[in-house]
């Protein structure tokens, strides 16, 4: 294949044909074809788009450039959940041990961090010892003993996506509909699942920033779906403040730990139960219960012990992940806090550390921002906003820039 070539056709606006899509991923894969060449298709794509038939090539072949879990015979169907990425949103660390305390099982394959959005494998690794590259052999072992497992794209499991998803993130290629429904759709069609509940996000801290995005990128997603016969349900929610107290790896793990012990704050919470019942015939009410008397938090304990993990650093992670600085924001003046804003949020995070600006950074799992005050609630002059943890003077500085701006009072 002459890749000069292929990407010229899509800066033009041509569309691709089955064949030259799978030849594209498997070069991309194997290696034979590269990162700079991938990087000016993508961008391609984001201005040029995909069609229907091209994205459903696409997640094809990405969901076949590794192994496609199968499953013995007899056994419980395969539920998961995918959020398409937003700040503060926790909720696969919290929903995926709750499914699975019902007589389904949880094989989830998620991301890290994507943009200003968190991933929950990044948010996992904040766990010391935490293994989420596992064989198919072992994520099979797990699911047969726990029903549930957490793991990512591996060398096994979608490397298309693995390899595409990282290099969207350093190449401003993220928010393009067709890559975010390839990205998404050949995961979860690799877990051969029954049931996909999708969070579609929306506003500033999502890649979709107006609800009628939000609804485009949710029917292609179903379509892409339901054509591989998965059934798809999707919730739309908005992502203009950040979700829950917190953003940042172990920060937010912390806030896990809370709403696995029955607490945590209500949205996170009411989120979580809206997305089980989506996937579940279970109640409502008994998913709660679940919640707040330990059932959802052993299994969750099990999962991190099964996957290398040491649950005894659970219940201290904030200290063992202690950022040097930690700073309030405090509110300019007296008043209804009307605006906090999740885009600049976001991008505060990834200023302290806890996101990515080149595929080879590290996660700094401390940093972050929490205690978020909720919009609507009234607050008095000084009062901290939020809470700023810092590694350095120099990323604070950079942060309290970014943050000044996300915060509006009437
Ligand atoms: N989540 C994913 O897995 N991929 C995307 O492209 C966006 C969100
Ligand atoms: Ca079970």
């Amino acid at each position: 294949m002459h890749v000069p070539t292929f990407i010229e056709r899509k800066r033009d606006g041509f569309a691709h044909e089955r064949a030259e899509i799978e030849e594209f991923v498997r070069g991309f894969t194997s290696g034979d074809i590269p990162e700079y060449q991938a990087g000016a298709w993508a961008m391609a794509v984001f201005f040029r788009g995909l069609d229907a038939a091209e994205t459903g090539h696409l997640t094809r072949a990405m969901m076949n450039s590794g192994r496609v879990l199968q499953y013995p015979p007899g056994t419980p169907p395969k539920v998961d959940k995918h959020s398409t990425g937003g700040v503060g949103d926790t909720i696969s660390l919290i929903l995926a041990p709750l499914l699975a305390c019902d007589e389904l099982w949880v094989p989830m394959i998620s991301g890290r961090g994507l943009g200003i959005t968190g991933g929950t494998l990044d948010k996992l690794e904040s766990i010391p010892g935490f293994n989420v590259s596992l064989s198919e052999q072992q994520a099979l072992a797990q699911l047969a003993k726990l029903g549930v497992v957490m793991i990512g794209q591996t060398a096994d499991i979608c490397p298309a996506d693995k390899k595409l998803y990282a290099l969207r993130d350093v190449t401003a290629t993220v928010p393009s509909q067709p890559l975010i429904v390839a990205s998404i759709m050949s995961k979860k069609l690799a877990e051969s699942l029954d049931r996909l509940v999708l969070d579609v996000k929306f506003g500033s801290g999502a890649f979709m920033k107006t609800r009628d995005e939000a609804v485009s990128l949710a029917t292609s997603l179903e379509a892409v779906g339901r054509e591989m016969g998965v059934e798809v349900s999707h919730l739309l929610s908005p992502m203009n403040e950040p979700l829950g107290g917190s953003a940042g790896n172990a920060l937010e793990v912390a806030e896990v730990v809370e709403c696995l012990h029955g607490g945590g704050p209500p949205d996170k919470v009411k989120l979580t139960l809206d997305l089980a019942v989506k996937v579940s015939k279970t109640e409502r009410a008994t998913f709660a219960r679940w919640l707040n008397d330990g059932t959802a938090w052993r299994k969750f304990v099990a999962m991190v012990e099964a996957q290398d993990g040491d649950a005894s650093a659970l219940e201290r992670l904030t200290e063992i992940h202690r950022a040097p600085i930690i700073r309030d924001f405090p509110a300019p003046r007296s008043g209804r806090l009307i605006k906090l804003d999740a885009g600049c949020i976001g991008r505060a995070c990834v200023a302290l550390g806890a996101g990515r600006a080149k595929a080879t950074d590290s996660i700094d799992f401390a940093v972050g921002c929490n205690r978020f005050k909720k919009v609507g609630t009234q607050v008095e002059r000084g009062e901290p906003l939020l809470q700023i943890h810092a590694r350095n003077e120099a990323t604070l500085a950079i942060a309290l820039r970014l943050i000044e701006p996300a915060v509006a009072i009437s």
